[in-house]
């Protein structure tokens, strides 16, 4: 099992159950996706008698857990930020599949629902020492090629910053906090949630429609060791104590919630959806090219064709650790976009 294996993309499929409308509209129609986890493998529905088979590095029915959902698709990045690198972890798939279940639910009400922002929150404060370590996260909103500050609503054009030398993106200008138990962490996400959809409504979007990105940045002072030898000769009688100065570790965690990966041409809308859906087909398929030059170990990743990717440069790649979750629904009815949901996942590996 390479989990956490730097510079290749591990790819989850999760499936949700029907819906109350699936279930009473297409109550006559068969799933179009049938899920063999302990295979790890999907099989998409062609017709009545036929089927095409994939496999994925982890299949997660509609029963899966939020918590192993979590263990499945965050838990090794989680554990390679704590460990000084960087990572992504990432959802994909059709408006309305799970996404935002998957990494933003809240789960308030009933902690066994909360999704992978908030669990892998809690895994880093548990593994941190407040005292000499901090945990600082920002939350941005990426919009037409323009990034927001969901944290700062009148921060609404970010700019990206990329060090020549190392590759490392900075966002000045994007507001920091620091987070320092669970509770305040949930309140900023919902403030940056409100903040999110007063934008939208502003700009008559709907959220369905921009990338929603958490970075959390984990800094971690190790104590000078203790190094002890003993003297020339063998003599314990001399032991030495020498005090390593403190080294500084530095991880980022980036959770990004995807935009809706349908194609929005054929909803009929109009005014600025066409210039929407050439923006988010842009990112998404800047994203794909990306992840196809991981997965084929290619040496040149273009980056340098979206902010999206631009954003992501020092998280996928390299020594950093990538997971995608691709989110399908079982409905025949969207058959097509299920399909290329996993299509999309299946690039990836
Ligand atoms: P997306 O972010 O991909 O548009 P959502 O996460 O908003 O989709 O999910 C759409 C609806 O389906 C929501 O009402 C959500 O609560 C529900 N849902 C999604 N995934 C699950 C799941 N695994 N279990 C239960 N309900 C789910
Ligand atoms: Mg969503």
């Amino acid at each position: 099992d390479d989990a956490g294996v730097p510079g290749r993309v591990r790819v989850a499929v999760r499936l949700r159950c029907r819906n109350a409308e699936e279930m009473v509209a297409d109550a006559d129609f068969a799933d179009c996706v049938e899920l063999q986890p302990e295979l790890k493998r999907l099989k998409l529905r062609k017709n009545n008698w036929d089927a095409e088979t994939y496999e994925f590095d982890e299949v997660l029915t509609e029963f899966a857990s939020q918590k192993r959902v979590y263990e499945v698709v965050a838990k090794p990045v989680v554990e390679s930020v704590l460990g000084g690198y960087n990572g992504t972890v990432m959802a994909y798939g059709q408006t309305g599949t799970g996404k935002t279940y998957t990494l933003g639910r809240l789960g308030e009400e009933d902690p066994a629902t909360r999704g992978i922002m908030v669990r892998a929150m809690e895994h880093i404060l548990a593994d941190v020492s407040l005292e000499t370590d901090s945990v600082t996260v920002c939350y941005l909103q990426l919009y037409m090629e323009t990034i927001q500050d969901l944290l700062d609503p009148t921060n609404d054009n970010i700019s990206i910053v990329e060090d020549p030398k190392t590759g490392d993106v900075s966002l000045p200008g994007a507001t920091l906090v620091e987070i320092r138990d669970r509770q305040s962490f949930v309140e900023l996400l919902k403030l940056g949630e409100a903040h999110r959809f007063a934008a939208n409504t502003k700009l008559n979007t709907e959220s369905s429609r921009s990338h929603a990105i958490l970075m959390v940045h984990v800094k971690r002072s190790i104590e000078g060791r203790d190094m002890t030898h003993s003297g020339e000769n063998g003599n314990n009688n001399h032991i030495i104590k020498a005090l390593k100065p403190p080294i500084v570790r530095k991880g980022k965690l980036v959770v990004v919630d995807l935009a809706g990966s349908e194609r929005i041409d054929k909803s009929g809308s109009e005014g600025h959806t066409l210039e929407e859906a050439k923006s988010i087909n842009l990112s998404l398929s800047a994203l794909g090219k990306c992840i196809n030059a991981l997965a084929e170990g290619s040496a040149h990743v273009p980056v340098r064709d979206s902010k999206l990717t631009r954003l992501l440069r020092d998280s996928f790649g390299g020594t950093a650790r990538t997971s995608l979750v691709i989110t399908i629904g079982p409905s025949p009815r969207h058959r097509g976009e299920t399909a290329s949901t996993i299509m999309f996942g299946q690039r990836a590996m």
